[in-house]
């Protein structure tokens, strides 16, 4: 053995690792084991081992543990455990069957019993032993067949669970807790044993020598408790996906790994929902001052999660959102209850009784409210019902379940609260039944109806990063996201044009800053590609995302219409493409003054309104004119409150409960509507947004006799942030073929603006200071809110490069500003660039739409200039 990295006097260190469910139901499973612990064996180190039951053996036993008098339900389960566990030993080929003949036995025994009807705790104890029992006992002999001689333990003989103090008997029995400090005695007794052992999670023996477990998933807490005890240099979880991540990655692919993180912050996430680490597993490690590691079986290579006591990062920074379900709230009602001297000691009392633990807490005057997490409390409907009547003695009871409690964890939680206005948001639109913000400030919790979990957890973390709450681009604390990673292997997507234009942007710059530089090829190919659906039979670019000449000739050629929303816009577009005809100019203004709609109408451009005010004042104006109509479907979407254009708070459209006024004010005037339009807002990255909005307004459509044609307005996201998906453009084709086919007979229209434009476009711009000021560092540059106002005003998130540098590794964090008077004029906060120098050119990217259109002589500074490459 090799321990060339250890002085001679000093013992060798012990490593504990273990593997959960899936990490050892395969043989190349156990291989990977086997090399995992060589590994360690050969850097000098002891080797503790400890295992979970083979995946889906657990719930296996729980079948037979809760059969009752359905004996054929156990003894179906039974064989299913014998089945999966002789697979194993034929593929293993470490050993015979006899192995484990006498903890299939055992199995026969405990399913005979008649400790099997009643579901005696002791019996359900012993029952669900034995999955833990026979795989490390599997696993002790393939590891011996593979030269790594590993010692069975019997972890009962080692983990002593002591009973708490009001603890209920399910959970003394069947999630009990050890006191687990490192212990010198047992250390020694081991290390004279051997260097290598393999034991059982989730078992230990309570102070009378009955076998008890250590709750669901507690395979973890085992391996946490064997480190501490040891004084492991490291405890390795070993499990089916490659760390702590911000939210479980199979809901949320965008979920970023957690690179690493200190007790408390782990502790919160695993405690408030995230499976891959039992919350018990953490605290005798983190008394022990033991790290622990999480890490992927089958991608050993990736770092994983570190988690060990750090200093606190300075920024207080959302880490990760979790959910646990199967949450029950007891609602409490008495009248007058903070006069009521005692009520909550009564309240307790009955929880207690029961012994239910409490988790979360709300009050009002008359009102508490709590919860109960089914992982600490074995909650069915008899101890529900007791607790309930006991209660009703002293208040009026209400029990409300399912619920969710979703929690967002993070350290200093109250000084995030004004990131978290979007969420906020997402929460208003809701039924919330439960707030609650820890004392520690590590996480603000939500409980809702358990079935809007799923749903909202994916949204309310996309939300998270958009706002900065969650600081996704600091790599200090976050690895990549869980689809990046599952996407390994798979060619990137190709760069952006700028990388390519590198020298020739530099050269622009040097001759003018700040400047915009557009790139006319980006245009026509986004043009090319929504052309390419077939189903949309006319695409408007809406120009005022950016009205550069060059730009709208090459969609003019593109084939595109143009949709205006002031008649400086209409008349600039004509003395730009002079042979458009004014029938592809679609004029959708709104609160526009009298003299823009005469001109617009006597131009022959298609005019919408949008408000009942001009068909009752300037009805003389619509005689035997087509017009087109725009609704307000009641909601607004959006990547932002800003750019929401629906809904009754914002001031677009006419609302659904108007049109039929608008109808008659229209057939009184003597005009047809022919078209009708909705637009929701912007920045909407899922296509199914535009199926819904052509269904509504195809199925209003067919209460009216003209219409022709449908739009179904813009709004195609652009994703800015690196992790953000695109558009699936194919599936906005299927969709929209979808609903052209149940309503064929009306023309399909679309007004996209800034999908065209914003990859099309960059702001150049100079470095002119840099300043520390606390553990702040800014770059100062030439280009302000003046010529790029969308940060300011929708917390919108650039890419931002330093062009000069683009290959030097990032060295600090920065806020990114400019030189206009406002605090406000911050173009990208908490970014990670290399070191700035004065002169330097930066480049922000996804500048093409709503920038140069945007910008204002603001301090009566020059906005940038704009370029065509
Ligand atoms: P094991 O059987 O190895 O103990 P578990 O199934 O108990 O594994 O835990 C791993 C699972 O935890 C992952 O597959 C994942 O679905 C789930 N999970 C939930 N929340 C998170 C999170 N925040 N980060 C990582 N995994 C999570
Ligand atoms: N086998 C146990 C369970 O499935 C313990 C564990 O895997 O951590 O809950
Ligand atoms: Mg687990």
């Amino acid at each position: 053995m090799n321990v060339s990295n250890r002085t001679g006097a000093e013992p060798a260190p012990w490593v504990v690792i273990k593997f959960g469910g899936t990490s050892v139901s395969t043989r190349p499973r156990w291989e990977n084991i086997a090399r995992i612990a060589a590994a360690h064996r050969v850097q000098g180190r002891k080797v503790l081992i400890v295992v979970s039951a083979l995946s889906g053996v657990t719930d296996l036993l729980k079948r037979i543990a809760e059969s009752g008098s359905d004996e054929l339900a156990a003894r179906g389960a039974q064989a299913e455990i014998l089945r999966r566990h002789e697979a194993m030993l034929g593929e293993l080929q470490a050993t015979s069957r006899e192995t484990i003949d006498a903890l299939f036995a055992q199995l026969d025994r405990l399913v005979a019993d008649p400790g099997r009807v009643s579901g005696a705790l002791e019996w359900q104890a012993q029952v669900f032993a034995l999955g833990e029992l026979m795989s490390s006992t599997l696993g002790a002999a393939f590891l011996g067949a593979q030269g790594l001689p590993t010692q069975w333990l019997d972890a009962r003989e080692h983990l002593v669970a002591q009973p708490l103090a009001n603890q209920s008997a399910w959970s003394r029995m069947l999630s009990a807790t050890v006191p687990a400090a490192p212990d010198a005695g047992f250390e020694r007794a081991l290390a004279a044993r051997g260097e290598a052992f393999i034991t059982q999670g989730f078992i230990a023996r309570d102070p009378e020598g009955r076998t008890v477990l250590l709750g669901r998933g507690g395979s973890d807490t085992s391996a946490g408790c064997f480190g501490a005890m040891l004084r492991a240099q490291c405890v390795e979880i070993w499990t089916d996906v490659p760390g702590m991540f911000s939210a479980n990655p199979r809901l949320v692919p965008g979920a970023r790994l957690l690179a690493q993180l200190d007790y408390q912050e782990a502790q919160e996430i695993a405690t408030t929902g995230a499976k891959v680490l039992h919350p018990r597993s953490l605290g005798p490690l983190r008394r022990a001052g033991v790290p622990l590691v999480i890490k992927d079986t089958n991608r050993p290579q990736l770092a994983g999660t570190l988690i060990r006591a750090v200093a606190s990062d300075a920024a207080p920074c959302v880490k990760a959102i979790s959910a646990r379900k199967g949450v029950t709230l007891i609602s409490m009602e008495t009248v007058g209850m903070w006069q009521q001297v005692g009520f909550l000691a009564d309240v307790f009392a009955a929880f207690k009784h029961h012994g239910l633990s409490v988790d979360l807490i709300g009050s009002a005057e008359t009102n508490v409210t709590v919860s109960l997490d089914p992982s600490e409390n074995l909650v069915n409907s008899d101890v529900l019902s007791a607790l309930a009547a006991d209660l009703a003695k002293v208040c009026r009871v209400k029990v409300i379940a399912p619920c969710a409690a979703i929690t967002l964890v993070g350290r200093g939680m109250r000084s995030l609260l004004h990131r978290l206005s979007g969420v906020l948001a997402e929460f208003g639109a809701l039924d919330v039944h439960l707030i609650s913000q820890s004392s520690n400030n590590l996480n603000l919790t939500f409980v809702v109806d358990e079935s809007l979990a799923d749903d909202l957890i994916p949204r309310l973390h996309a939300l998270l990063i958009r706002a900065d709450a969650l600081r996704a681009e600091d790599g200090a604390i976050f690895g990549p996201s869980w689809r990046e990673l599952e996407a390994a292997g798979a060619p990137p997507p190709p760069a952006a044009w700028w990388r390519e234009q590198r020298a020739a942007l530099l050269d622009l710059a040097a001759q003018q800053s700040p400047r915009y530089v557009y790139d006319l090829a980006t245009v026509r190919e986004k043009a090319r590609a929504l052309r390419a659906l077939g189903c949309v039979d006319r695409w408007h670019y809406a120009l005022k995302a950016n009205a550069h000449p060059a730009i709208l000739r090459a969609l003019h050629e593109e084939g595109f219409a143009f949709e205006c929303v002031s008649l400086a816009e209409v008349e600039a577009l004509r003395a730009i493409l002079p042979t458009l005809a004014p029938e592809r100019i679609l004029f959708t203004p709104n609160f526009a003054p009298r003299g823009e709609y005469v001109a617009a109408l006597e131009a022959g451009v298609r005019v919408t309104f949008d408000a009942l005010h001009p068909l009752r004042h300037w009805g003389e104006l619509l005689r035997d004119r087509e017009i087109h109509l725009r609704v307000d479907l009641g909601v607004g979407r959006g990547h932002h409150d800003k750019v929401k254009t629906g809904g009754a708070t914002s001031k677009f459209g006419v609302s659904l409960d108007e049109v039929e006024e608008f109808r008659a004010l229209a057939r009184h005037a003597g005009a047809r509507i022919v078209g009708l339009h909705a637009h929701l807002g912007s920045g909407i990255l899922d296509a199914d947004h535009w199926r819904s909005v052509y269904a509504q307004l195809a199925s209003l459509a067919e209460s009216f006799t003209h219409i022709e044609s449908i739009d179904v307005g813009g709004g195609l996201g652009v994703p800015a942030r690196p992790d953000e998906q695109p558009l699936n453009l194919a599936a906005l084709g299927r969709v929209l073929d979808e609903v052209k086919q149940a309503y064929p007979q009306f023309a399909l229209w679309m007004e996209p603006g800034r999908f065209l434009v914003a990859e099309a476009g960059v702001l150049l711009a100079r470095v002119t200071q840099t300043k520390r000021k606390g553990h702040v560092h800014y770059v100062g540059i030439d280009a302000g809110m003046n010529s790029l106002l969308r940060p300011a005003l929708y917390d919108a998130w650039h890419e931002i490069v330093n062009l000069d540098r683009l290959d030097e590794a990032p060295a600090q964090m920065v806020q990114v500003v400019g030189p206009i008077c406002e605090s406000g004029d911050v173009l990208g906060s908490n970014r990670r660039l290399p070191e700035c120098r004065e002169g330097d050119v930066i480049l922000i990217a996804q500048a093409g739409a709503y920038g140069a259109a945007m910008a204002s002589r603001y301090n009566l500074r020059e906005p940038a200039s704009e370029i065509v490459l």
